[in-house]
């Protein structure tokens, strides 16, 4: 499968994907090991940093050769932890295999909530809500009537920004690639207005006219010649939370950016978040989401791809815009 995507996509030859199948794993004698049976598997834009030269100072690199991780849900079968015992649904790092033998337990959350769909645990009500959550209300501070703008809006974390934006009162516009995405925007999740970047040669006018009156609030997910017409688009004082920027991810080098005395000018406030610096929030951010979406007033779309052989391609799909929402893999 690997070897096809190379010849499709050499850009992203220097990934290295491996997977284990029908390896029953079992907890080491006298250890807190506990072994997981994984459900489902989360695709996440990260991963890619951790396959390159381009090295994320947040994770540790895949060794080349052994199974790759990431995050996923999980069923407990065997436990040598306390807290842990058969049978527990939890939510964590796991590999990209069918059992994984968890080491530590730092990051792993028990599920208790299973009136909603497992597979949310990677996404909704797993790391990328939280990032949005946190992204959205912790760093972009926003302010009922403000001009959001989201990138990357479709996708999992984007989706639910959006969302956020509008339960605040704000005026929201995203831009996504295709314009199934676009339509998507619009009408599923309530994005008072979409496009698709695609289409549009000269992103600093498309801004301009989505934006007359200028961004005060610019949910950074793909950076790249977007950041840049954003800078040239942002209001006084307006804030940039700078979530990813997938768009470089398969880059050997960064593109330059070339607007970035606007900061200056208009007094923009930058700032990177990390989702793990939020994980203490995360109960609150469960007792905010789910009766939202219990009650259908958040959206949430999933792109599930079938099978541990169809995870490379989920997961190289991220880069072209093949997911439509949340990707994830069913195990
Ligand atoms: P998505 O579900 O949004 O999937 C990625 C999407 O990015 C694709 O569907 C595609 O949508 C878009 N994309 C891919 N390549 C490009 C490109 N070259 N230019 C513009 N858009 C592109 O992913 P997530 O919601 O999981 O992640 C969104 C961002 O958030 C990423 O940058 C990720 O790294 C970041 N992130 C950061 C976290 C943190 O703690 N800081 C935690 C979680 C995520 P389209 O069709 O619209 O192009």
């Amino acid at each position: 499968i690997f070897k096809d995507y190379i010849s499709r996509f050499p850009e992203e030859s220097d990934m290295i994907i491996t997977c284990n199948e029908n390896v029953k794993l079992k907890v080491e004698a006298g250890s807190k090991d506990i072994v997981v049976k994984n459900l489902y598997l989360s695709c996440d834009p990260y991963m890619r940093l951790l396959m390159s030269n381009q090295r994320s100072e947040i994770f540790a690199p895949y060794t080349p050769g052994t199974v790759i991780t990431g995050f996923g849900v999980a069923k407990v079968v065997e436990s040598g932890h306390p807290e842990f015992e058969q049978g527990d649904l939890v939510w964590g790092m796991v590999g990209w295999e069918e059992y994984s033998v968890l080491k530590s337990t730092d990051g792993l959350f028990k599920i208790h909530h299973t009136d909603v769909p497992l597979s949310y645990y990677t996404g909704i009500l797993g790391m990328p809500g939280l990032t949005a959550y946190a992204g959205f209300y912790e760093v972009c501070k926003p302010k009922k009537g403000e001009y959001v703008f989201v990138s990357a809006a479709s996708g999992a974390v984007g989706q639910l920004v959006g969302q956020f934006a509008k339960l605040m009162g704000c005026y929201v516009v995203g831009s996504a690639g295709t314009q199934d995405k676009v339509e998507l925007l619009k009408t599923k999740f309530g994005f008072d207005d979409a496009f698709n970047y695609k289409e549009e040669p000269d992103l600093n006018a498309t801004l301009k006219r989505y934006f007359p009156e200028g961004i005060d609030i610019y949910f950074e997910n793909v950076g790249g010649k977007m950041l840049d017409a954003v800078l040239l688009n942002m209001r006084v004082h307006g804030r940039i939370a700078v979530c990813g920027m997938i768009s470089q991810y398969n880059r050997p080098q960064p593109e330059g950016i070339h607007n970035l005395m606007t900061i200056v000018y208009k007094r923009v406030r930058i700032e990177g978040l990390a989702v793990f610096d939020y994980y203490p929030q995360y109960s609150k951010f469960l007792d905010f989401i789910l009766p939202y979406i219990r009650e259908g007033k958040v959206k949430y779309v999933e792109d599930i791809a079938e099978g541990l052989e169809n995870a490379p391609a989920a997961l190289i799909g991220l880069f072209s815009g093949r997911n439509v929402g949340k990707q994830v893999v069913v195990v």
